[in-house]
């Protein structure tokens, strides 16, 4: 065992607010860096943002997405581009349902 415990490495005050296990689910990632309350991380773009910022979801630990709306709505964009892409390229093909 070891008497003192100098744990956090590289991380400048840790919230432990992310420890509180429901016992459900994979565990949490713990952002690189310090999230005041009412703040949360966003892992896609990197940033602290108001939790205003995180649309609601209710199968999610605290009730909001993971990724910021910012995020959420580049990669939806990203999704119905890639549909349309590949529509486009059965309609081309004569392969439609
Ligand atoms: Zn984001």
């Amino acid at each position: 065992m070891l008497p003192t415990a100098s744990s956090t490495i590289g991380a400048p005050g840790a919230a432990s607010v992310l420890a509180a296990g429901s016992g459900r689910g994979r565990p949490r990632k713990d952002p690189p860096v310090n999230v005041p309350s009412g703040s949360k991380y966003c892992f896609r773009c990197h940033s602290v943002l108001p939790l205003a910022s995180f649309a609601t979801d209710n199968k999610t630990y605290d009730s909001k997405r993971a990724d910021c709306r910012a995020c959420d709505n580049a990669a939806s964009a990203a999704r119905d581009k890639h549909r349309r892409a590949l529509r486009n390229m059965r309609l081309a093909a004569g392969l439609t349902r």
